[in-house]
């Protein structure tokens, strides 16, 4: 009995200490190659890209509360604030449109099929498939 309880002591505080750090030090990962995205607070393995032989990873910045999307390979990131441009999977930089804070509403665009939880409607710049998104509300 008296082993679970420092058990669940000991849990608690783990948890709290990953809680804390979540807000400060995970960032954005992608891979250039196969477009995989990883939250992460190191560069993850490079091992067994999807695309063949490993992955090339690029630190895209902070993880954060604004969600951003990529009209040329049609990423989207929560991110901190803008997210480096290096190593868009469509060959050259990211071209990044901010769309508006990260909220509960899931919103999906009818043209390019992106998905995204946000506050509020979308902004309808930069849409992948040329022209404005057109965002569809897919939650109440
Ligand atoms: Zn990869
Ligand atoms: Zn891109
Ligand atoms: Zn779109």
């Amino acid at each position: 009995m008296k082993t679970t309880h420092i058990l669940v002591i000991i849990s608690l505080i783990l948890s709290h200490a990953s809680f804390t750090g979540y807000s400060s030090s995970i960032k954005n990962y992608q891979c250039s190659k196969c477009a995989t995205v990883v939250r992460s607070d190191r560069i993850p393995s490079s091992s067994n890209c999807r695309a063949g032989g490993s992955h090339q990873w690029h630190n895209l910045g902070e993880f954060g509360m604004e969600n951003y999307c990529c009209k040329k390979c049609s990423t989207v990131l929560k991110s901190k604030r803008i997210p480096s441009t290096t190593g868009c999977p469509a060959k050259g930089s990211h071209q990044w449109s901010h769309l508006g804070h990260v909220g509960n509403i899931t919103y999906q665009c009818r043209k390019c099929g992106v998905t995204l939880h946000n506050e509020r409607i979308p902004s309808t710049t930069g849409c992948p498939q040329g022209g404005s998104h057109q965002w569809s509300k897919l939650t109440h």
